[in-house]
């Protein structure tokens, strides 16, 4: 039977809208324009609009949809503004920034596993969005090659805030990023003031896949 994915998604949309967590018209057109059932794997098309993680490759989840909606509208991504994605994943965040951003800005976006850069890049072709750049490495580290970002973004727990990432912001930038142990962690929303000033405000508990790499969990 064919679904009707566009009243699936709609009604996901509005949920979400009642329950507060999206608001900014731009992030919720972004959540029109990037369908999720393009970025989840066969085995779990039929869920790809219920408002839950949904594994995917390995031990990566493409995150739920209530929780891309809270750190999005936390990151508060801006027309032309250049933002790194660590944890790319499915891809599906990384093309609501860059829907979000808009063609004069650009979204880099980085993936310690190889077969998800490949996963990744298969569902961004699908849905034509041009200004991702997925890169193949331990984005714990950031991404110096095209630093400095306007904001930066962790998809994954990370057991303290990667001294780089902080490095690699902006003054006037802004990281959001799960902290915590393995079961559960803390969303942190980091303002940089100034070169050494940081301002944080917490969102609240919720569970990521582990960030490996330097910074990361080690085992
Ligand atoms: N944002 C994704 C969900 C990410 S799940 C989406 O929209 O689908 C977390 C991802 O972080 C996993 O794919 C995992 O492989 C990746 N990851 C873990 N440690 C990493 C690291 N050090 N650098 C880059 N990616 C990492």
């Amino acid at each position: 039977m064919q679904r009707n994915w566009k009243r699936e998604r709609e009604s996901l949309i509005n949920s979400i809208i009642a329950k507060g967590y999206l608001k900014t018209p731009k992030i919720v057109e972004a959540f029109r324009k990037i369908p999720r059932h393009f970025f989840v794997t066969e085995e779990f098309l039929h869920s790809a609009y219920h408002d839950i993680a949904l594994p995917t490759i390995g031990t990566s989840t493409i995150s739920q949809p209530t929780t891309v909606a809270i750190m999005t509208e936390a990151l508060s991504p801006k027309e032309g503004e250049k933002i790194l994605e660590v944890g790319t994943g499915s891809g599906w965040q990384a093309c609501i920034l860059a829907y979000c951003v808009g063609e004069k800005g650009r979204v880099i976006t980085i993936e310690i596993n190889p077969r998800l850069v490949e996963f990744a890049k298969r569902n961004i072709a699908k849905v034509g969005i041009k200004n991702v750049k997925v890169v193949l490495g331990d984005g714990s580290l950031g991404y110096p090659e095209e630093a400095p970002f306007d904001k930066i973004m962790v998809t994954a727990a990370s057991p303290s805030v990667p001294k780089p990432l902080l490095e690699q912001l902006k003054v006037g930038g802004r990281l959001v990023i799960p902290v915590g142990d393995v079961y559960s962690q803390r969303m942190m929303v980091i303002d940089k003031k100034s070169e050494d000033e940081f301002e944080e405000k917490d969102l609240g508990e919720f569970v990521f896949v582990k960030l490996r790499g330097k910074y990361g969990f080690k085992d």
